[in-house]
C-alpha cells in the first residue's frame, strides 16, 4: 500500500472494518487524485474524508458519513454534552461502518466511542473480553436508552447477554476513548 491513512479517533482501523479497500488504483470521485485506499461504497479517499471535504462536496446525500444528517438529533442530542469539535468530526469526517441498519456511535466519558470491529463470541474470547462485554450486557445493556430489550434484561439479564452474544444479530463493538471501556450495539437484518 503506497498511501498513508489518516488517523480516524472514531474509527481507527478502517481496513479491517472493510469500510475501505486497498488492492488497485482508483481516482477519487471528490479530488481527482489517485488512491489506493477508497471507500468500499464510493470511490472517494481517507483524506477527503478525513478533512471534510467529500462532505462539504456530497453532504448528506452521499453514502460515505457516519450518522449523515438523517440523525440529526446527534446534534441536538449531544450538544452541551460533547463537544462541538467532536461532533463535527464524527458527523463529517468520519468514515461509517457496514451495518444493517445504520450506524449508531454509543457515547461514553462525554465523548462518542471507537468503532472496533464487528464481532461475534470468539472474537470476544479471543480478545479476553467476553466477561467483560457480558458483565456490561447485563449491567447497561446494548442501547443508551429505550433499548426494546430493556424489559427483558431487567427481568433476566443472563438471557437477555446471551440472547446478544449468540443470537442472529450482528454485533459491533466500540471502545471508550477515554476510560477505555468496551461497550457493545447490535441490531439484525
Ligand atoms: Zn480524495
Ligand atoms: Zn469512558
Amino acid at each position: 500500500m503506497g498511501q498513508q491513512m489518516p488517523y480516524f479517533k472514531y474509527h481507527p482501523d478502517p481496513i479491517r472494518t472493510g469500510v475501505f479497500q486497498t488492492g488497485q488504483t482508483v481516482a477519487c470521485s471528490c479530488c481527482g487524485k489517485e488512491t489506493d485506499i477508497w471507500l468500499k461504497s464510493e470511490h472517494i479517499c481517507p483524506d477527503c474524508i478525513h478533512s471534510g471535504k467529500a462532505y462539504d462536496k456530497f453532504g448528506a446525500d452521499s453514502n460515505l458519513n457516519s450518522v449523515y444528517d438523517y440523525n440529526t438529533d446527534y446534534r441536538e442530542q449531544y450538544t452541551g454534552m460533547i463537544d462541538e469539535a467532536n461532533i463535527e468530526e464524527l458527523l463529517h469526517r468520519t468514515p461509517g461502518y457496514l451495518c444493517n441498519q445504520y450506524p449508531v456511535w454509543p457515547v461514553h466519558c462525554n465523548d462518542f466511542c471507537a468503532y472496533i470491529m464487528t464481532v461475534h463470541e470468539g472474537n470476544l474470547i479471543q480478545m479476553g473480553i467476553l466477561e467483560e462485554i457480558k458483565t456490561y450486557l447485563r449491567k447497561e445493556g446494548a442501547f443508551d436508552e429505550g433499548d426494546y430489550g430493556t424489559e427483558m434484561r431487567l427481568k433476566n439479564p443472563e438471557a437477555y447477554a446471551e440472547s446478544i452474544l449468540i443470537g442472529g444479530c450482528d454485533r459491533y463493538l466500540f471502545r471508550c476513548l477515554h476510560c477505555r471501556k468496551y461497550l457493545l450495539r447490535y441490531d439484525y437484518d
